[in-house]
């Protein structure tokens, strides 16, 4: 294994290491060009001023830390790390930290842009961040970890806190991680402080529907999507890529819709019923054999076949830029809904407006995570928690009216969805940096 610095990283596989919880999504594409281009499209329709666009596509601070860690075997090993504050004009930094092999600063930096773009669009009073950590967690034990977690946080610490920059889960982190950031945190600071980072335990301060709130903010965006077109909820076709936290939630929300899910996911390949998914059994199958692929009432097909089934709703929960200017004019759904983060290159982007496909941008369809992020937050500084009830409904109302302001804005400027959300969270960040303006 190479780090970034081309030393040879020789930690150990270890033994018992924890299988990863999430898995690596990252394509061929840099997603930092793919942010551009797509922000500089926006910038044109909304006119935005020169010195704005650049302020706006400059990280505001790119930290980047060594992190010692001793492993199991007395080794000492260096690992590195990153969080990128992208733009905090509108409130604190909010994004998650990533552990993985193929993180890069770029990546790292695109990433802590989207956040901002996504937090803006769904109007929580919050800027865009990300980190990460170059490892492979599947080859670590939960004792190495926790010390890496510990170590990074303490590297990063200086930027973290509720005011400033509060992480949260992404890619091989769990809440495992969260509860241990938290409390480095607050072992700092001599005192508890559960609002410093989200997707924690319930136990510790974390927010009841905070698991299913990415998969039911798709499912939302999906119903709001087909009312847009006019067409029927119940009896949609539904394809899923993914049957992870975001893929197996968004289906099993979309059935009990009255959807009809032909098609799921997972890395080693997909399965189809044309007649629809039992989704309840789906799960259960997952939950006592971990894949898909030996469910019985389904054909297999592979994922990129998958994609490009015919249905009316796709839902890409997986990997990063899987449709590509290579598969886009296969693409047979009428609706493209993006559960995961960057599923689309931005070369497809034309292709599939041109076919009149109408895709619900990342940083719309899957911001319920980072809404649900924001009222676990809220909860926190306020030491008074919400029932899941009053969770759901508040997240459903943002992502309701979230969805509206984009279709007004890809109306009213005859742009795309994914242009609209770009116009309409640009705008708000460019407005409060017009009232506050510049420092110095
Ligand atoms: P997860 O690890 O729970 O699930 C990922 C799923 O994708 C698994 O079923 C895995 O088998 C499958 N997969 C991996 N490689 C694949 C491949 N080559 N082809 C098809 N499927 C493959 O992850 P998740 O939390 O569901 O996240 C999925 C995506 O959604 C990521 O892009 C993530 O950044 C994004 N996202 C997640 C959240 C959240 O709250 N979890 C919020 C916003 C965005």
């Amino acid at each position: 294994m190479s780090s970034p610095i081309g030393e040879t990283l020789t930690y150990p596989v270890a033994k018992g290491g924890i299988r990863p919880e999430k898995d690596t999504f990252l394509g061929g594409e840099n997603p930092l060009e793919s942010m551009v281009a797509r922000f500089d499209e926006a910038a044109r329709h909304l006119k935005l001023e020169p010195g704005l666009s650049k302020v706006l596509k400059h990280p505001e601070k790119q930290l980047i830390v060594a992190v010692p860690v001793l492993m199991d075997n007395g080794e000492t090993e260096v690992f590195t790390g990153y969080r990128v504050l992208h733009n905090t004009a509108r409130g604190p930094g909010k994004g998650g930290i990533r552990f993985d092999m193929q993180v890069t600063l770029d990546e790292v930096k695109a990433l802590a842009a989207w956040m901002t773009w996504k937090c803006a669009v769904v109007n929580l009073p919050f800027g865009g961040s990300k980190g990460g950590v170059i490892c492979d967690p599947s080859t670590m034990s939960m004792a190495e970890l926790e010390r890496l977690t510990r170590r990074y946080t303490a590297g990063i610490i200086d930027l973290l806190g509720p005011d400033s920059d509060v992480p949260a889960p992404d890619v091989n982190t769990n809440e495992r991680m969260m509860a241990w950031i938290m409390d480095t945190y607050s072992m700092q600071k001599r005192h508890t402080v559960t609002a410093v980072v989200t997707g924690k335990p319930i136990a510790m301060g974390g927010s009841l529907g905070r698991r299913e709130a990415t998969g039911r903010g798709v499912m939302i965006s999906a119903v709001e999507a087909l009312k847009l077109r006019n067409q029927p909820v119940a009896g949609t076709r539904v394809v899923v890529q993914g049957f992870g936290n975001v893929g197996s939630i968004s289906a099993e929300l979309m059935a009990a819709q009255g959807m009809k899910i032909l098609a799921v996911s997972d890395k080693e390949g997909g399965i189809y019923n044309k007649n629809g998914l039992d989704i309840k059994e789906v799960l259960a199958h997952v939950k006592q054999h971990k894949y898909l692929k030996s469910y019985a009432k389904a054909e297999r097909l592979s994922n990129s076949d998958l994609l490009e089934l015919e249905c009316d709703v796709l839902v890409p929960a997986a990997l990063e830029n899987v449709i590509t200017k290579d598969n886009a004019a296969r693409i047979k759904a009428k609706i493209i809904c993006e559960g995961a983060n960057g599923p689309t290159a931005a070369d497809a982007d034309p292709i599939l407006h041109d076919a009149g496909i109408l895709v619900v941008p990342d940083i719309l369809a899957n911001a319920g995570g980072v809404t649900v992020s924001y009222f676990e937050w809220v909860q926190d500084r306020g030491g008074y928690f919400w029932d899941e009830e009053t969770v759901n409904s508040r997240l459903e109302k943002i992502m309701v009216s979230s969805f509206a302001e984009c279709a007004v804005m890809s109306q009213r400027s005859k742009v795309s969805m994914r242009i609209a959300a770009y116009m309409v969270a640009i705008d708000r960040v460019a407005t409060v940096h017009r009232l506050r303006g510049m420092y110095a």
